[in-house]
């Protein structure tokens, strides 16, 4: 019965993320006014709202003018849901699982408005530095000293790359936006699960860059954001940093 309702939670929690990524990069209201088909401009029903299964009953397509809903909404959806129920096994009905829940679904919103307009809102990734620090106070995972020196540590040792890279190549390599993100990482993972994320972010990252240098033959500089990156580090970090540390420790024994 939990596990239900931990994936309903994530699944309602998806229309305002995806609100989110529309309107924050164009510095909209995200509370006013409801979502609205971009092609027609209709308002969705509540009833078509539904996450997955509205989309799998209209056939991807607005009811009214019929164009095809982008697969981004089910996918984001699916995404949220599952990380709802994933975190929800691992921490239970607990607070840790709220707060690690609305940290995954920031990193969500971060993705996707990185991937689309190449630039990580200060009004998710600041904020986001404060609610990890404050939380480091009631949730049994991770202590405020922790906490505190992940910030520091995430959000300076890029900060210190990226100061080094412009200095060296006199152009700019990353951008502010991922030194806050990293920091915001810091906060909820602390300084382990910071250099975790920076670690996996640059292997998995270099790995996709070189893929797709060698397929669209694109500078590396343009060819992705390093953003989702580290969004995708510091979920696997959160998933399994503590196996990914243990194991590294035992082959280094
Ligand atoms: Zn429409």
């Amino acid at each position: 019965m939990w596990y239900m309702v931990s994936i309903i939670l994530g699944a309602m929690s998806v229309s305002f993320l995806n609100v989110c990524i529309f309107r924050l990069p164009k510095e909209e209201s995200i509370v006013t006014p409801g979502s609205h088909c971009p092609h027609c401009q209709k308002p969705v029903k509540f009833y078509d709202n539904v996450p997955l299964v509205s989309y799998i009953l209209l056939n991807g397509r607005c009811r009214y003018c019929k164009e095809s809903i982008s697969i981004q909404y089910p996918l984001i959806e699916g995404i949220t849901a599952l990380s709802s129920l994933i975190l929800f096994m691992k921490f239970g009905p607990s607070l840790s699982y709220l707060i690690y829940f609305a940290f995954v679904a920031a990193l969500i919103v971060i993705t996707v408005i990185d991937l689309y307009h190449q630039i990580i809102p200060d009004v998710i990734s600041l904020p986001g530095i404060g609610v990890g620090l404050l939380a480091s106070l009631i949730i049994p995972q991770i202590t405020f000293l922790n906490s505190l020196i992940g910030i520091l540590l995430g959000g300076g040792s890029l900060f210190l790359v990226a100061t080094i890279y412009q200095w060296f190549f006199k152009r700019e390599g990353m951008g502010g936006g991922d030194v806050k993100l990293l920091a915001m990482i810091g906060a909820f993972l602390g300084w382990k699960g910071a250099i975790l994320t920076i670690f996996l972010g640059s292997l998995i990252g270099s790995i996709t860059g070189i893929i797709v240098m060698i397929l669209k033959r694109k500078d590396f500089k343009y060819a992705i954001p390093f953003g989702p990156f580290l969004a995708l580090g510091a979920v696997i970090a959160l998933f399994y940093g503590q196996d990914l540390i243990r194991w590294y420790l035992y082959l280094n024994r």
